[in-house]
């Protein structure tokens, strides 16, 4: 089980977790290389909300769903609010939030469906993508987990919604927590380090660490934590262990974008999709 980027063509790469199984599922995390944006948010920015010319997030949209043999026009994306409301998607949704952001499914942060060929997308810049594959069931699940999300326990909520929809079995489900910052460099105040010990009373040890007079926070063991706590088994989480902040020459990230002096910068995605039958 691992995470690993893989080359579709000169310079433009797919993340992929290696336990997904690609026969049932087409999924990918992107990357911000080959795309056709200018800076700050050079240049595979997927987002449609952060100020980027519009026509050349559609043109980067585009390539990055044919990239994956799926049509851009037919990607699902909510307006990510750091909550934990989580929407089963079906026929009907197809195409919201894919050429337009007022479309999109409103005050959502994570989307299911056991409906094939529906490509969900979330978007990220530092916050966990955490991804859901229910194979018995032919079911999917992604879910945008910032610190926010994460002690709102939007991971284990989406498993939870996957049971009750689908019926899902954590014991089988498989899980990928996709690159997003790590503890290597997410430094946090003192409300995250509260919110975080309110939420895992249990785990504190693990999940805030002190260094060098600082306090970090590790969002992918809390994530791995609560996904084991509702029934999950560690060796069906793939974690990514991969930190957008570090390596943000191939990915967005919002913290490593702000130590530059930037404003903004774009979105990676991770993208999921039932294979039709
Ligand atoms: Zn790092």
């Amino acid at each position: 089980m691992s995470y690993f980027l893989r080359q579709y063509r000169q310079n433009f790469w797919h993340g992929k977790f290696s336990s997904f199984p690609d026969d049932l599922i087409i999924h990918a995390i992107s990357t911000r290389l080959s795309g056709v944006s200018k800076k700050p948010f050079d240049s595979l920015n997927l987002a449609l909300h952060v100020g980027d010319n519009a026509e050349d997030v559609l043109q980067n949209r585009k390539l990055f769903a044919n990239s994956l043999d799926l049509k851009a026009e037919d990607i699902i994306s909510p307006n990510q609010v750091h909550e934990d409301k989580i929407f089963r998607v079906d026929e009907s949704d197809r195409g919201r939030g894919a050429m337009n952001y007022d479309d999109a499914i409103k005050y959502t942060d994570a989307l299911i469906t056991n409906a094939p060929n529906l490509p969900l997308m979330l978007c990220f810049a530092d916050c966990v993508p955490v991804l859901f594959v229910d194979v018995d069931n032919k079911a999917v699940g992604i879910a945008h987990a910032g610190w926010k999300g994460t002690v709102k326990k939007i991971a284990a909520k989406t498993l939870m919604a996957m049971t009750d929809e689908f019926g899902t079995d954590p014991t089988k489900c498989l899980a990928g927590i996709a690159p997003s910052i790590g503890p290597c460099c997410y430094e946090v105040g003192e409300n995250v380090i509260e919110a975080i010990k309110k939420a895992f009373p249990n785990h504190i040890d693990k999940l805030i660490i002190n260094r060098d007079g600082k306090t970090y926070a590790d969002l992918w063991q809390a994530n791995l934590i609560q996904l084991i706590e509702a029934g999950m088994l560690e060796e069906n989480i793939d974690v990514a262990r991969e930190c957008t902040c570090c390596k943000s020459s191939w990915y967005f990230s919002y913290r490593a974008a702000h130590q530059a002096g930037l404003n903004e910068t774009g979105r990676i995605a991770a993208i999921i999709s039932i294979r039709d039958a």
